[in-house]
Parts: structure tokens; sequence; C-alpha cells
């Protein structure tokens, strides 16, 4: 626990850093702990440290944890992992739940899986691919706007803007100039879209210069990742 702790302000420190040292005010930026492959107790202490926004990335394990924290819906809840449609109606009906926030919509299917004309209301983002390898998650920069457009017709979702990871082999920052401009694709058509999702453990703090508003931080705050369970 105090390992835990010391680890996560330190992680809130250099955020801290990196957003003065960018321009920005911290306060608008959102962390978010990837407790991916980590027992439900690790969420219960990172709650008693504060933390209330918490991220998975398979939709069985996300459901299992929600079901054993005490109080799950005191906590934001982020889907990072790969959106698939046969899980999307599991995934809708925790929003009934927990706050839920989907980050990974790349197509105009996983939209309409994901929509529903009930009284849930689930945050999405869409989520761009910057390798330029089609099939590793995302929506290829072109096909954007199109899968914006679809999205903002589907009911019971709201987009608030737009996610993506910095692909291995380039400099981050490069990656997340190319993400910023998609972003503010995104707000000429959703201008209440701002959300941008990016910046892990190996690359937070060029997400925050490039004007990430959410980071998704798993090791540096939790430890290693045990073996994939
Ligand atoms: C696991 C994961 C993270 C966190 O990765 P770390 O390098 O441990 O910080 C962030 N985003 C996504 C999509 C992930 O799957």
């Amino acid at each position: 626990m105090d390992d835990l702790a010391s680890r996560l302000q330190a992680v809130d420190e250099r955020i801290a850093a990196a957003a003065r040292g960018a321009g920005r005010d911290p306060a608008e930026i959102t962390r978010i702990v990837v407790t991916k492959f980590h027992p439900s107790s690790l969420i219960e202490q990172l709650r008693e440290l504060g933390v209330a926004d918490v991220g998975e990335n398979r939709q069985q394990e996300l459901s299992a944890k929600v079901a054993e924290v005490r109080e799950p819906a005191a906590l934001t809840w982020h889907f990072v992992g790969q959106a698939q449609s046969n899980k999307a109606k599991a995934l809708r009906s925790l929003a009934s739940r927990v706050p839920l926030v989907v980050h990974s919509v790349d197509r105009p299917r996983i939209a309409d899986a994901l929509a529903g004309d009930d009284e849930i209301t689930l945050d999405v983002l869409v989520q761009i691919d910057l390798s330029g390898e089609p099939g590793r998650g995302g929506v290829a920069p072109d096909d954007l706007g199109h899968l914006v457009d679809h999205v903002l017709t589907r009911p019971g979702l709201r987009l608030r803007g737009i996610m993506a990871v910095a692909p291995l082999g380039e400099e981050p920052a490069a990656a997340f100039d190319r993400l910023a401009q998609s972003a503010a694709r995104v707000r000429e058509i959703a201008p209440e879209a701002t959300w941008m999702s990016a910046g892990m453990t190996g690359d937070f703090a060029e997400a925050i210069a490039a004007g990430a508003t959410h980071l998704r931080i798993g090791t540096a705050i939790t430890g290693n990742r045990p073996a994939r369970g």
C-alpha cells in the first residue's frame, strides 16, 4: 500500500510538472489508473488513495470487478480494450450500474452494437489508428469523419472525443501531433467532443504536451502486471 501510494504520488507529480511545462492546468487532466490483470482489491486500495477513474481492457474482467468492489458507482470505469460487437451489450448494460466510458469505438458496427434506445447514455470515444497498420485497432485517419458522423446518429451514445495508442517504433510526440490534428477535426464536427485520451506509462508527458485530457497509466502506478489470467 505504501509503495502504491508513493508511486501514485510520484506519477501525479510528473503529470503536474508536464502540464505546467506545457502551460496547462493539471486540474484539467484526468488520470485513469489502468488496473487490468490486477485483482479488484487493488481497485479498493486505489480508491482509498483518492483514485476516481480506473481502466480495464477486457469486458469480462471489467464486469467481474464492477461486481466485486464495494460501491462501484463511486468510480468512473474506462473500457480501453478492443471493442467487440459480441461484448457490446454487456458493456451497455454495465453503464446502467456505473459511470462508464468506452474509449475504443473504431468502426460503425461497434457503434451500432453499443447503441440502444433505452434510458442509458453511454459515453464513447472514437479510437484512431496512428500506426498506419490495419488491424492494430483504431479507425484509419481518412475514415475518421465518417465514423464520427455515424456515432452522432446512434441513439444512446454520447461522443466525448478521441483516443489513441502511440505506435511502437515512432517518437510518441510525432504521433501525438497527428492525434491532436485529428482531435481538432472531431471538434469541427462535434464541438462538445473535447476529450483526448492518450498517454501511457512510457509517454504520458508527450501526450500532455500534445493536449491529452485523459491519461491511461498502468504499470508506473500499479507496478508490473501479473501474468494474464
Ligand atoms: C494496458 C494499457 C494501458 C496502460 O499501459 P501502461 O504502459 O502499463 O501504462 C493504456 N492504454 C491501453 C489501451 C492499455 O491496454
